[in-house]
């Protein structure tokens, strides 16, 4: 029997997931690659690999020589760089790559939300009164929060912000999502918040605080998504793994060594 190689670039439940659903697959041999941002990231139940592959070179490179059959950008949807360079290595190399996009929130009826493009305008947008807010981010992004020194903030990460943001008035929580709806209210209302900072992230695990804002009716200033390259796409675990399906049962795919690569 052929085994189809498959390189997934994670960081993402669904990453995991598809790792572990593709594992489970006599014809696939998987391979889940991480940044190596978590100190301790969960159990992904599959072959891993660790740390940057230098630029779309470097994973072009990775590509050639692991004989990969397919890419599956798997990333988060605010990982922008990482999807850049795939879509990069997949030309250069005539991988083909197929991309997990889940689908970002709308607002609904009760949502106050404010739209910004980056975090430095996040920053802006919460103003010059003094505030209490939730920053619900990456630990690498809350860095640019000292240029709002006036706020007090409460800041969820899954490891520590080191080196700790430079404001006099900060409050560090770790947690590790999922997070429900009832939780996040508890925490809105124990902490006194007045307004949230989000990205779109999108999905069910950390939309709670989104719910529970509208629900107190806080604001939520909301970091809109970086563009991503236009690549083959689907929204759902079971929707791409049906593509991957269609693309080993159907021949679509030669093994990487049938294409001389
Ligand atoms: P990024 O800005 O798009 O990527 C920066 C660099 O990190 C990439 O150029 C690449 O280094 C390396 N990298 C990123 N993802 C990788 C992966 N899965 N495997 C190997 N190398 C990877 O990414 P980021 O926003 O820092 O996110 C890092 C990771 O955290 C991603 O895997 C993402 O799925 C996950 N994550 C991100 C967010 C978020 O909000 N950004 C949220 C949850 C999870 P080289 O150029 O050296 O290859």
């Amino acid at each position: 029997m052929t085994t189809h190689r498959i390189l997934i670039l994670g960081g993402t439940t669904e990453a995991r997931q598809m790792a572990g659903k593709l594992a489970a697959r006599a014809d696939i041999s998987v391979m889940l690659s991480l940044a190596g941002r978590t100190e301790n990231p969960a159990a992904q139940g599959v072959p891993v690999r660790v740390g940057g592959f230098g630029g779309a070179g470097g994973l072009a490179a990775y590509l050639r020589q692991n004989k990969i059959d397919l890419l599956i950008d798997a990333t988060h949807p605010y990982a922008a760089r990482i999807s850049a360079n795939a879509a990069e290595a997949a030309r250069m190399t005539g991988v083909p790559i197929v991309a997990l996009r889940r689908p970002g929130w709308e607002a609904v009826e009760g949502d106050r939300w404010m739209l910004v493009d980056t975090v430095a305008s996040a920053v802006t947008a919460l103003g010059s009164v003094p505030r209490r807010v939730f920053l619900a981010l990456g630990r690498q992004e809350v860095a640019a929060f000292k240029a709002g020194p006036q706020h007090h903030y409460l800041i969820r990460s899954v490891d520590p912000v080191e080196p700790r943001l430079a404001v006099p008035d900060a409050t560090y929580l770790l947690a590790r999502g999922p997070f429900r709806e009832v939780d996040e209210h508890a925490l809105l209302l124990q902490h006194h918040i007045e307004v949230v900072v989000s990205k779109n992230s999108g999905g069910e695990a950390t939309y709670g605080k989104i719910a529970a804002a509208r629900a107190l009716g806080i604001e939520v200033v909301m970091i809109r998504r970086p563009a991503l390259p236009d690549v083959t796409s689907a929204e759902t675990v079971e929707s791409l793994a049906a593509m991957v399906d269609h693309f080993l049962v159907g021949h679509v795919l030669g093994p990487a060594a049938e294409r001389g690569v």
